[in-house]
């Protein structure tokens, strides 16, 4: 096989262990004669890989029992609809982070009364703000812990009187998070700890049947928390794989292990971005995410993008290309990106660098 240095900001680079468990289930799962993609939800063999997923993700993120964990259908965009129709009964306010965050204001919306609490869009969205009030008379405080376009994040845990609910999409599993402090928690799998096609949540039980509106049945999280997150039939493949991923991480050392390499390898990156005149980091440089690294040519260089692309790609590098809306670079290194892939990314900069100057 071709030997890449995988950076796509998702589907995201998953661990080679996990993709080869994933291979021989494909084969024969659990030594039922059945390949995984053809097992029945209802066996015991399935049942197993269910409630293993749950131990791993309690266990990982230290979540107290008060809390469900759910796999659910419709990714992080469906969870936008699952944090309203559940917890919003007469008000709530967003931190406008970015564009994900503005589409889950848009969906809250649509259900009740919600805004922005404060929004860093004058910016493009490159910093976090700071300073706003948390009213108390509000159901919810939303959050995007981590702005994958844009490269920032609030990598730790805010204090908030009013239950605070986060999406985690693209920074869930990258460090440890006081999950006590959250109402919920919710992502899509694809940026860190899966494949496409299920999302999951982490909500404090006591705080759901508090609305007073109708929720259709497969938007209200209490249908699964009852169903086990088998209501209807869950994305075995995709929980499969998530849980040989999560079994991965808990391999090395788990989160607290992985939040120190992930550091090392953001560290890397940033140092080069901010060491080589050819290119300027993008995000406010106490927001820099650790999870995705946006980066545009320098004022002056600007016209040497393409052949920068051209010069990475030659070299292996994959997906480094910014979201459409920003444009420039955008370097998505997840848990699973090994820090050989950024030394191999760095070196080719200074490799442009020294071509250029
Ligand atoms: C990717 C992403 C989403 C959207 O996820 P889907 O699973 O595709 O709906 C939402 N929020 C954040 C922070 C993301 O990175």
């Amino acid at each position: 096989m071709k030997k890449v240095h995988n950076f796509t900001a998702g589907p995201c680079i998953l661990p080679q262990e996990a993709i080869d468990k994933t291979i021989e289930a494909l084969k024969d799962f659990k030594g039922t004669g059945v390949p995984v993609i053809s097992i029945s939800h209802r066996t015991k063999e399935w049942e197993g890989v269910m409630d293993e997923c749950r131990s791993l993700w309690r266990e990982l993120l230290n979540i107290p029992d008060d809390y469900e964990i759910l796999f659910l259908p419709g990714g992080a965009s469906m969870g936008f609809l699952y944090v309203a129709m559940n917890f919003l009964n007469t008000k709530a306010a967003y931190l406008e982070t970015g564009v994900w965050a503005k589409k889950a204001l848009k969906e809250a919306k649509g259900i009740g009364e919600a805004y922005a609490i404060a929004s860093s869009a004058d910016k493009t969205y490159s910093y976090i703000p700071k300073g706003y009030e948390i009213p108390d008379d509000i159901d919810y405080l939303h959050i995007t812990t981590n702005n994958t376009i844009y490269g920032t994040e609030i990598a730790y845990d805010i204090d908030s009187p009013v239950p605070l609910i986060a999406d985690m999409s693209s920074d869930i599993m990258s460090r440890p998070v006081d999950v006590s402090k959250y109402a919920m928690i919710y992502g899509g799998a694809q940026k860190n700890v899966g494949p496409a096609g299920v999302a999951f949540a982490i909500v404090k039980k006591d705080l759901l049947g508090k609305v007073s509106r109708y929720i259709p049945t497969m938007l209200d999280l209490r249908t699964h928390i009852d169903g086990k997150s088998m209501f209807n039939t869950p994305p075995v493949f995709a929980i499969f794989v998530m849980n040989e991923t999560l079994k991965w991480l808990k391999s090395i050392g788990g989160v607290e292990a992985i939040n120190k390499i992930n550091k090392e390898k953001a560290a890397l990156l940033y140092g080069e971005i901010d060491r080589n005149p050819l290119f300027v980091g993008t995000a406010a440089k106490e927001d820099r995410s650790i999870m995705n690294v946006c980066f545009v040519m320098a004022p002056g260089y600007e016209d040497l993008q393409d052949e920068f692309m051209a010069f990475a790609k030659e070299r292996g590098m994959i997906g480094i290309k910014g979201h459409r809306s920003v444009g420039g670079f955008r370097a998505s290194i997840y848990n699973a990106c090994p820090i050989e892939s950024v030394q191999a990314l760095v070196d080719c900069m200074r490799e442009f660098e020294q071509l250029k100057k």
